[in-house]
């Protein structure tokens, strides 16, 4: 009898011991299926990635379009002519389709665009990269520009805020900026993304999205000094996507000296590709796109954005209008 009630008992603790056992598996799974999320969706990417090898590896394909494909820098006589004609074809057409079909309202959507403020960035090379654009710049060069691009897809983009933000001075920023200016793409043509949580340290965290903020209608261009070697912009996805464009570039001569990016450049013919065409480069990772196109905006020159990139576009930019 007395071994029976023992047996009983020790049965009811295996019990519980199970029960224990089951809830914090449960609580630990659930907040593994959290942090794996990220890596998931790099996963999908990857796998959807049906452009080179260099952009999939790139991870995200978050990275402003990668001019270590020779296409960009040598064959430039080939490709203008395949942008412009692209264009003629693509561009022209479908927008005049669009405007026809639908009398759809524009999508706005809110842009913060913060200039960050600091001591000119010295390059090896020898430029002081200074911080040299302005509200006005902004406002009437760079978001028209952006704007007409977007246009493709009936997204408007209208500015939330211009903050004329100082970079965070925290102890060791100067080695910081020191590393960004000296970071390269590596063989492969990757570039560094240890330069990536270092210029999101320089931004004023009160002036970052919040948490909230992150899904919606709120979206960021931060423009430094210079953001690396050959490297125009990034999407900064794994930072909340507060992407990041230089105003000092030397993605055009291959790593040299670099000079002051162009604010924008005619959309018939390609030169070096614009601060206004990069910021929508980017701005397309934001709203979804992958560079899934060719001598388009989210791949090598060009400015056009496809049906298939539009409707995904599109829907997102609705979905964060619509979580305010
Ligand atoms: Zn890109």
């Amino acid at each position: 009898m007395v071994l029976h009630r023992v047996n009983f008992k020790s049965q009811k603790t295996n019990m519980k011991i199970c029960f224990y056992i089951i809830i914090v598996f449960l609580l630990f799974g659930c907040k593994k299926d959290n942090n794996t999320l990220f890596d998931e969706e790099n996963v999908i990417v990857n796998n959807e990635g049906n452009a080179s090898s260099d952009e999939d590896e790139n991870s995200n394909t978050d990275e402003e379009e990668n001019a270590s494909s020779d296409e960009d820098e040598n064959g430039n006589t080939d490709e203008e002519e395949n942008t412009s004609s692209n264009e003629d074809e693509n561009g022209n057409t479908d927008e005049e389709e669009n405007t026809s079909s639908d009398a759809e309202e524009n999508i706005k959507l809110n842009l913060r665009v913060h200039l960050m403020q600091s001591e000119a960035w010295i390059h090896p090379k020898g430029s002081e990269m200074n911080m040299w654009i302005t509200e006005d710049d902004v406002r009437d060069s760079i978001l028209p520009e952006m704007n007409s691009i977007w246009s493709q897809a009936k997204i408007e983009w209208t500015i939330e805020q211009i903050i004329n933000e100082p970079i965070v001075e925290y102890t060791g920023f100067e080695e910081d900026i020191e590393y960004i200016i000296n970071s390269k793409r590596n063989d492969q043509g990757r570039s560094d993304r240890a330069r990536l949580p270092l210029l999101h340290k320089l931004m004023d965290p009160s002036n970052l999205s919040s948490e909230m903020e992150l899904e919606q209608n709120l979206f960021h261009i931060y423009i430094f000094p210079f953001i690396g070697n050959t490297s125009q912009g990034n999407s900064m996805r794994p930072f909340g996507y507060h992407s990041v464009v230089g105003c000092w570039t030397n993605k055009f001569n291959g790593g040299e000296n670099p000079e002051k990016t162009l604010l924008t450049e005619s959309q018939t013919e390609f030169v070096r590709g614009s601060l206004a065409r990069t910021i929508s480069h980017e701005l397309g990772h934001v709203l979804g796109l992958r560079h899934s196109c060719n001598n388009c905006l989210m791949r090598n020159k060009g400015y056009v954005i496809n049906a298939e990139q539009i409707a995904i576009s599109t829907e997102e930019a609705r979905r964060r209008r619509s979580e305010n």
